[in-house]
């Protein structure tokens, strides 16, 4: 079989034809065997060439075209590249080698828009970056619209100061076969623009992020638009199914646009609602355009509706699939009765706040610390918060001797607000820097990020900016030869957590 444009085929025909050429073909050891199968071939190549940190041969593959044998043509290779120019993003150091009109530095954002000219000579990256490895906020504001510098902001400096290109579609920042094929899927629709609209993405998921839904309901949409729940199809290729098809309906294999748009089941919910309309004129379509129309053609009052209801035909889909009882039989009504409890809730929630704080804390005092320390043990507890609204993380740390004698305290913003965890990091390394400074010696290091305090102790390392940032971790612990890191649930942290809520007011040592 000659290979083939992976474009050519809708997300839906494209499965099936990889399961019809090789059903095994996501297997580590054997694509590299199927000469026609360019796709995987290439993926598993570009996944052991970054796993390896041969930089280079990526460099080479995405500059210039090479004749590859194990590659079958000029025309996969061309799309691979193309893959791997979409795919690969700039892991920001010092910025010293990354131009500011390169495409792929600021994440959603192709190319800045700069609103003041700037010297040739100092067009680049490292114009915005402070000598203490933080975003130049004044800087920024003053060139780039403030979207853009919202955006600039949640991007994580490498403490390194090392600039590098790195896979952007998985958090390791190494390129996953999985990863690439969803890029690949993700490509294969917006090469068809669809609207006057030119970026739809970005002002659809502005109004995803903006609507009055449960959070659980947007998460499951940014999974279902990115083909990534878990139906037959994605268990199947996971192995955890022996096949891909639909248990509803049988015969189809059950993708995740066949599960929300094209099972039968999934069809007589739609046609007995508010939206058949729409329904009829956009169900052909991969699930990712069939979100993207929605925002155009649903009535805007409909459209948290619409989300929800989505979210429902999976629901019910599992209800079936798992054998639950209580499936309600009008979706529709479920969803507005739904959506209007979560409103009230959200209202209530406001003022109830303070109250339940109060309460948790109350409840905490009586729990057992996990660790046993003597009251006279030097140890420090840190802390961070993310604080989007202002682009800033709030760092606050407390040395203590024991759990309750407080020593000294500080609180710190930086500009820039990433991920949680890496707030964290920034925070713990933020911490023992001040510890140097002030020259405390700590015995016992908390942090109330479990996922953070179990990448420090280990050996885990990939190609992202947080695990430079645990490498300096690290290096600092050395410091301390006596210290060891331990996690602290947040309640009983809770006086760094504090500290954290301070540190956006700029304020000295308390
Ligand atoms: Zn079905």
């Amino acid at each position: 079989m000659p290979s083939m444009p992976f474009s050519i085929f809708t997300t839906e025909q494209r499965a099936n034809w990889l399961i019809e050429i090789n059903p095994q073909f996501f297997s580590p050891l054997t694509p590299l065997l199927i000469p026609s199968f360019s796709f995987v071939s290439l993926c598993s190549f570009m996944g052991r060439a970054l796993l390896a940190n041969t930089a280079v041969f990526l460099i080479v593959l995405v500059g210039s075209p090479i004749p590859f044998s194990i590659i079958s043509s000029k025309r996969s290779l061309l799309w691979g590249r193309q893959l791997l120019k979409k795919g690969l993003v700039w892991k920001i150091g010092a910025g010293i080698n990354v131009p500011l009109s390169t495409p792929n530095w600021i994440p959603s954002i192709h190319s800045p828009t700069l609103l003041h000219p700037i010297d040739q000579s100092q067009a680049f990256v490292s114009f915005f970056i402070n000598q203490d490895s933080t975003w130049n906020v004044p800087k920024l504001k003053h060139f780039f619209p403030s979207y853009q510098v919202e955006s600039i902001l949640q991007t994580p400096l490498d403490p390194t100061l090392s600039d590098s290109l790195i896979w952007g579609f998985h958090p390791s920042g190494i390129i996953t076969v999985k990863s690439a094929y969803h890029l690949a899927s993700s490509l294969a629709s917006t090469d068809v623009p669809s609207s006057s609209s030119p970026n739809p993405f970005q002002h659809w998921w502005k109004k995803l992020w903006s609507l009055s839904v449960p959070p659980k309901i947007k998460h499951f949409t940014w999974k279902a638009f990115h083909h990534i729940l878990p139906c037959a199809l994605n268990l199947f290729l996971k192995r955890i199914l022996p096949h891909p098809n639909c248990s509803i309906c049988g015969n189809n294999t059950e993708s995740v646009t066949h599960a929300l748009i094209g099972c039968p089941r999934a069809k007589t919910i739609w046609k007995y609602s508010r939206f058949k309309q729409f329904y009829i004129d956009y169900h052909r379509n991969d699930i990712k355009e069939f979100f993207l129309q929605a925002l155009h053609n649903i009535p805007k009052q409909d459209f948290p509706i619409f989300i929800a209801f989505v979210w429902h035909i999976w629901n019910t889909r599992n209800s079936i699939i798992f054998n639950k009882s209580g499936i309600p039989n009008n979706v529709e009504e479920f969803v507005i009765n739904y959506l209007q409890e979560y409103i009230a809730a959200q209202r209530n929630y406001q003022g109830d706040q303070l109250d339940s704080e109060a309460a948790t804390i109350s409840r905490n005092t009586q729990q057992q610390h996990p660790t046993t320390l003597h009251p006279d043990t030097p140890s420090l507890y840190v802390d961070a918060a993310l604080d989007h609204k202002n682009g800033l993380t709030g760092t606050g740390f407390i040395f203590k001797l024991g759990y309750q004698t407080v020593l000294a305290s500080h609180c710190r913003p930086l500009p820039g607000a990433v991920s949680p965890i890496f707030a964290e990091g920034q925070a713990l390394l933020q911490s023992l820097l001040w510890c140097l400074d002030s020259q405390l010696s700590p015995k016992f290091v908390f942090s109330d990020c479990l996922n953070l305090v179990s990448k420090v102790n280990s050996a885990w390392q990939d190609n992202s900016a947080l695990s430079s940032l645990v490498s300096q971790i690290r290096l600092l612990f050395s410091n301390f030869p006596d210290a060891s890191l331990h996690f602290l649930p947040r309640q009983l942290n809770m006086d760094a957590h504090g500290l954290t809520k301070e540190a956006p007011r700029p304020r000295e040592d308390s």
